[in-house]
């Protein structure tokens, strides 16, 4: 197997693999699991690997990659690493900086692709995780615009080849492509994406910009996170999912995995052990007829397993649009 066959080209001219690998675990993880994993995703045929400050574990993924490197298993150009810039550094001022603390934790001198990860500025401070619900939000107003300008000079720096965004609505979207002297349109929009919540609209505008559109939570996201409403329907328990997974015997996660590939987006997967690692990618195995596509299509239900409330009185929450 070829890594390099499953890269797509964003509309800068890099290339993303198609299916990555996430490093986000809870609290509860030890970190130490963080470095295996990575390594054993690394080692199982992952190149492109999903990462964030907001993750506290980026040291961990960093020393993994570095051994994958010393151990002659990769060379860094072989990699396609994304970080994030969290939400209490969206002042232009406080961009390159997160930057340079992000690589610094990687032990990377650039990342493949920087992310705005969440659209809502909040006061910097003390760190702020979305578990830490019980803590005050102090929101912030930065025009999102600035802060695309200090993501478009880090860029010019060298300190990542691409520049995007995560969780944008399509009007926000719409700003940055609209920004007067804009330099570089984001190279994609990673959001939320399964068969509950498939995001055809907000796929289509960004297929229409030449925005590649890369889901998070393709599996339904992991459930132990203390935000995610336990009662929600599991999405690889549905019994539509799992009657085809049957007919083509694959589980119901490849099915969901291949479903975003055959309709042209980017898709990552976080994976536990090495039998799901392992499982995960033959997705480029497969193939689903468009019926099946079309089917899968009508389980969408526009549920959100990551609404991310704590965000939801700030002007620039995502998720009160239709899309
Ligand atoms: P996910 O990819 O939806 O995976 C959820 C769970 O599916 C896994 O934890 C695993 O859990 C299970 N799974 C994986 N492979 C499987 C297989 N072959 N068979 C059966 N079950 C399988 O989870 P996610 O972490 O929420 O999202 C993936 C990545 O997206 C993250 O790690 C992170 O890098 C990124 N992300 C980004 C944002 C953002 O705001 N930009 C937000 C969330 C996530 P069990 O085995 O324990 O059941």
């Amino acid at each position: 197997m070829d890594p390099k066959g499953w890269r797509v080209e964003l509309n800068d001219g890099h290339f993303i693999p198609v299916l990555g690998f996430g490093t986000y675990a809870t609290k509860e993880v030890p970190k130490s699991q963080t470095v295996e994993n990575t390594k054993l995703g690394i080692d199982t045929g992952f190149r492109h690997i999903d990462c964030a400050y907001l993750y506290g574990n980026e040291m961990e993924v960093g020393l993994a990659i570095q051994s994958k490197i010393e151990d002659g298993t990769v060379k860094r150009e072989d990699l396609f690493c994304t970080s994030k810039l969290w939400v209490t550094c969206l002042r232009p001022e406080f961009v390159q900086p997160a930057l340079e603390k992000t690589l610094k934790n990687l032990q990377l001198d650039y990342v493949d692709l920087y992310l705005i990860h969440f659209p809502t500025a909040t006061k910097p401070g003390k760190e702020l995780l979305p578990e830490d619900e019980h803590e005050k939000v102090v929101f912030d107003i930065v025009d999102l615009c600035t802060t695309w300008e200090a993501m478009e000079k880090c860029k010019e720096a060298g300190l990542t080849k691409s520049i995007g965004v995560s969780n944008f609505n399509r009007r926000q979207l719409e700003k940055i492509l609209n920004k007067p002297g804009l330099k570089y349109k984001p190279v994609c929009n990673q959001v939320e994406c399964h068969p509950y919540l498939n995001q055809s609209k907000l796929l289509d505008f960004c297929k229409s910009k030449n925005i590649a559109l890369v889901a998070f939570g393709a599996l339904g996201t992991q459930r132990a996170k203390p935000w995610v409403d336990q009662s929600s329907p599991v999405v690889l328990h549905d019994p539509v999912l799992c009657a085809m997974a049957k007919k083509y015997q694959l589980s119901p996660a490849l099915i969901a995995l291949r479903y975003q590939l055959q309709r042209g987006v980017v898709v990552l997967a976080k994976c536990d052990n090495e039998k799901q690692m392992k499982e995960n990618m033959q997705v480029f195995e497969f193939q689903l007829t468009s019926e099946d596509m079309k089917v899968l299509d009508g389980l969408n239900r526009n549920l959100r397993y990551l609404p991310l409330q704590i965000f939801a009185d700030h002007s620039e929450y995502p998720f009160s649009d239709e899309y």
